[in-house]
């Protein structure tokens, strides 16, 4: 087995490949499931929530609700994918669920190239199309601010700087000025990771990040001693931190670690599977990244991500 680190998250076994096709052998079975998923107690109209509908006899998977159609005996019709991300493609709904497959079961993400490889999806722009709107889809709608014990922290993306001619070389590499893309993340010791890009990594943003993502009265916050994060304590959270300028790493419990693996697993990610990822994406890549940290422990991951979709 490869060295393996306390710090880094384990993942649940998931749905393989031949799991997969047991489940869904065809279109049908993929309309099947979406359909209870998205609707366990039968079809509701997408506008009005209103579970009175009628199947459309001329079209399968369609349904029409008389209550908001736009005059009397006219109703509005809607189909499965309506409202969904899967709307309006041209793509078949089991392309669609092995794409997603290969994304939430890769632990440090796939390719768009490797998925219209492996899937043939007709072309590189259609894989890359289709994950976009899944990582939008992996949004997670219940966020809840995180208490405990919580690690804050934060990383600058877009490692391309040291692979740069000294001469083009961006001084002060890491920082904000160097182009690089800082993202800031908190993690709960054993539960979820929230992270999103700042602009700056001034006392205003990062505080702001902590009171927005964590519960006042009952968190205390780990940093390291960086000085914007200096102010945490008065908003009513506890704070901590270790001084890695002075070599220090963990004192009890108070380290950074728990943060630092799962920047070293985004990183990986986007880095080593993904190359180079813009600014305008890089949020659908962190709700990737979030989603499939915090539901390591989902057994049905694939389920849970259609759920959003
Ligand atoms: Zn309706």
């Amino acid at each position: 087995m490869a060295k393996t680190d306390k710090h880094q998250p384990r993942f649940v076994r998931q749905m393989t490949l031949s799991d997969f096709d047991a489940l869904f052998p065809d279109e049908n079975a993929c309309r099947t499931y979406l359909l209870l998923r998205r609707w366990p107690g039968g079809p509701k109209c997408p506008r009005c929530q209103n579970d009175h509908v009628y199947e459309s006899t001329a079209r399968p998977w369609h349904w029409q609700c008389m209550k908001c159609g736009p005059k009397p005996r006219s109703p509005y019709r809607f189909a499965l994918t309506t409202g969904t991300i899967f709307e309006e493609s041209k793509k078949p709904l089991i392309m669609w669920f092995k794409v997603l497959h290969l994304m939430v079961t890769s632990k440090k993400g796939i390719s768009a190239l490797q998925i219209h490889r492996m899937l043939g999806t007709g072309s590189y722009q259609t894989a890359w199309y289709m994950c976009m709107r899944l990582r939008a889809g992996m949004q997670d709608p219940e966020f809840r601010q995180l208490m405990g014990i919580v690690e804050v922290d934060e990383t600058f993306i877009g490692g391309l700087n040291k692979n740069r001619h000294s001469k083009d070389r961006i001084k002060g590499t890491g920082g904000p000025a160097s182009g690089k893309i800082t993202v800031v993340g908190a993690i709960a010791r054993k539960g979820n990771v929230v992270c999103k890009i700042v602009e700056r990594t001034d006392t205003d943003s990062l505080t702001g990040f902590v009171r927005e993502v964590t519960k006042a009265h009952a968190t205390l916050v780990i940093t390291d001693e960086f000085r914007a994060y200096d102010a945490i304590g008065i908003y009513n959270r506890e704070h901590q931190f270790v001084r890695h300028s002075a070599g220090e790493y963990v004192r009890g419990n108070v380290h950074t670690n728990t943060i630092e693996s799962f920047w070293s697993l985004l990183k990986r990610g986007v880095i080593g599977t993904y190359h180079h990822v813009s600014k305008k994406y890089l949020p659908l890549y962190l709700n990737e990244f979030q989603f499939r940290f915090n539901n390591r422990n989902e057994a049905d991951i694939f389920g849970k991500a259609i759920g959003g979709c």
